[in-house]
């Protein structure tokens, strides 16, 4: 059996090497298991890409792919994914976050049979500001509510998967990647591993406040349609809301009140609450009528696959 791990670096200097020591160990503890350790440097500006090449011709497990610029975190998983070649495939990041000595509890769990994967989540933030907690926590509400997605509080992109789930991960070719969705779009059975949070082992975090923002926006516009749906709800509201004015205008004129007598004023004042509501009405539903027909365009450009089959007894199964 192979296992083959994609480890995402950018600007990893610092952390590369008691990584991969630490790594090592642990795959000397697993003797029975081949390795395959695919650096994917994205972009680096400093001496990663130096680091991995020594690396590599001292340990022919080592394969590094070195992107032209920084493409971001998920265009280094997907190229990882798309190269692994191992019966397991983990993503892990380079700072020991995700702790290589979890991999031997990882396996075991996989090789039960039970399960498709191996995810992990920390239990705890310890050492992370506190506003960054506070934003990634309702991030994870947000998204549970909004999407049909299972999203678990503190998940991390570290697992463990069968080749089938790999196979799967790589058939969805959408640009816009947000990989947390797709490990749950695409199905299987996962089983949720719990640990304490590990602080990163050298260097600073490549994600920015703005970063992350933006991160988590792509999940939401590609795995839920709410934003667009926001509109129409607006629209209908507004609707709703104009029937008032328009009930008490009509009574106001058929009590016999014109527009320049007394009181009129008062008439005036809602035959235009009437006319502005109903007509944002019409424009904010029609805009979601046009969105509703852009989020169907939108799933179809991706190109997602119709179906993921985990199980078959039929040898050449078709799959779309
Ligand atoms: N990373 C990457 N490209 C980027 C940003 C990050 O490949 O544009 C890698 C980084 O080298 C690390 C992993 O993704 O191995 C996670 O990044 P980081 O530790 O900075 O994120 P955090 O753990 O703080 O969320
Ligand atoms: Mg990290």
């Amino acid at each position: 059996m192979k296992i083959s791990l994609i480890i995402p670096c950018y600007n990893e200097e610092e952390s590369l090497l008691p990584f991969y020591t630490e790594l090592n160990s642990v795959s000397k503890d697993m003797e029975e298991y081949d390795f395959e350790m695919l650096f994917i440097d994205d972009g680096s500006k400093d001496k990663t890409l130096s680091i991995l090449k020594d690396l590599a011709k001292n340990d022919n497990r080592v394969k590094y792919i070195s992107f032209s610029k920084n493409f971001g975190k998920e265009a280094a998983m997907y190229a990882g994914f798309c190269n692994s070649t191992g019966d397991y495939t983990a993503v892990m990041d380079a700072d020991m976050q995700d702790p290589p000595a979890l991999l031997k509890e990882m396996v075991k769990l996989l090789e039960s049979g039970e399960y498709d994967s191996v995810a992990t989540r920390r239990q705890t933030r310890k050492g992370e500001p506190k506003i960054r907690s506070f934003f990634a926590r309702a991030f994870y509400k947000v998204m549970g509510k909004i999407s049909t997605l299972d999203m678990v509080d503190g998940a991390r992109d570290f697992r463990l998967m069968k080749r089938d789930m790999v196979d799967a991960i790589v058939s969805m070719c959408e640009n816009n990647r947000f990989s947390k969705g797709i490990f749950g779009w695409i199905g299987f059975k996962t089983y949720w591993l719990s640990y304490d949070n590990v602080e990163r082992v050298a260097g600073q975090t490549k994600w920015s406040f703005k970063k992350l923002l933006k991160y988590s926006w792509d999940g939401i516009i590609s795995f839920s349609s709410f934003p667009l749906k926001f509109a129409t709800g607006c629209g209908i509201l507004s609707f709703i809301a104009s029937v008032p004015p328009f009930i008490l205008a009509i009574i106001k004129l058929t009590q016999g009140q014109s527009f320049n007598g007394l009181y009129s004023d008062v008439l005036r004042w809602y035959t235009m609450l009437f006319v502005i509501l109903f007509a944002s009405g019409a424009i904010l539903t029609s805009i979601g009528i046009v969105g509703q027909y852009i989020s169907k365009i939108f799933n179809e450009v991706k190109g997602r696959p119709h179906y993921i089959v985990a199980q078959t007894n039929k040898e050449d199964v078709v799959k779309k």
